[in-house]
């Protein structure tokens, strides 16, 4: 195997993570000092499935260290569509409330993109709605989906060059691999998708300049399947902290590449809490 010839060096997306909210937590306290108005973000979660649970009390300890309120919305299980959708509906309409995040996946008995599409798109912090997705995709101001909002502050962190470069990505998700793929391009990346109907994907991956892993499948892709000196990204996040990319081997012939844990996943918050006092900012007036 060629490999470059020194390992890839690491993108630290816990550094950044935390440099980002740094610099967040003090907007938070500039808005409240200028305002009397402290950012706050609304968490809405149907049913108590354990991992859900988690990630929202995750996602409001963090709100509650950077300065930013929250409101929990805790619904039952059998909650239907209509009333997921009304209960959104009040909190898009509350002047107290300045982002709106839905814990997804919710239940299969309910339709997740009508409750997505009950958030104001002013309030969509989370990135989720038709309007965000369309606002990023012709390049208009918006909020971007929190995960490659958080890869492409890693990659402009690292000044990784991306006009005229191959980028491949690997899923076509709604919320990562569709998003990321739109904002490379909106870079002027020449963006490759892959998905799992994809022929000969190792030949692909192998003309990537710049590659990001969205599969969900642990150590999916392997050094082998690299172009020397590529920048690598993985935003897969598996059980037992395995990401989408064979780390050691990859790490040998990468130029970059994203820990797992501590690259893409800090990102993920800390974009949702800027995006959060963002939303606060522009509702205020201010932005
Ligand atoms: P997802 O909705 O399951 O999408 C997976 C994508 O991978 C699909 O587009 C699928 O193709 C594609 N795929 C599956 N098998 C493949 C194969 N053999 N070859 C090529 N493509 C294949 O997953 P997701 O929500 O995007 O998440 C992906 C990963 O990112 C997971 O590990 C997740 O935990 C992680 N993640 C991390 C964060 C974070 O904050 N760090 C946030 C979100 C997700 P089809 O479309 O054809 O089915």
């Amino acid at each position: 195997m060629t490999g470059s010839p020194r390992p890839a060096r690491l993108m630290d997306g816990t550094a950044l993570a935390r440099r980002l909210t740094d610099e967040t937590t003090a907007a938070a306290t500039a808005l409240h000092r200028r305002t009397g108005t402290t950012p706050c973000l609304a968490t809405v979660l149907v049913g108590e499935d354990p991992a859900s649970v988690t990630y929202v009390r995750m996602k409001r300890n963090r709100c509650a260290q950077a300065g930013i309120r929250s409101r929990h919305l805790a619904l039952p299980a059998a909650t239907s569509t209509a009333r997921l959708v009304d209960a959104i509906g009040e909190l898009s309409a509350d002047p107290d409330v300045h982002g709106i995040l839905l814990q997804h996946p919710v239940g299969p008995h309910l339709d997740e993109r009508a409750a997505f599409e009950a958030i104001a798109p002013a309030k969509d912090v989370d990135g989720v709605t038709t309007h965000s997705f369309a606002a990023m995709g012709f390049g208009l101001p918006g909020f971007v989906s929190c995960t490659p909002g958080g890869i492409m502050r890693l990659l402009d962190e690292y000044r990784v060059e991306l006009s005229g470069k191959h980028a491949v990505v690997v899923g076509r998700s709604a919320i990562l691999g569709k998003p990321a793929g739109l904002l490379l391009l909106g870079r002027d990346a020449t963006v490759t998708y892959c998905h799992s109907r994809t022929r000969d994907l190792p030949s692909l991956l192998r003309e990537a300049d710049v590659l990001v892993a969205a599969v969900g499948k642990p150590d999916f892709i392997r050094g082998e399947h690299l172009k020397p000196g590529a920048v690598v990204i993985d935003a897969g996040y598996n059980p037992g902290n395995t990401g989408d990319v064979h780390f050691a081997s990859a790490r040998e012939r990468a130029g970059l590449i994203t820990p797992v844990p501590g690259g893409v996943g800090p990102m993920t918050i800390a974009v949702l809490l800027a995006q959060t006092v963002r939303a606060a900012t522009r509702q205020l007036g201010l932005d």
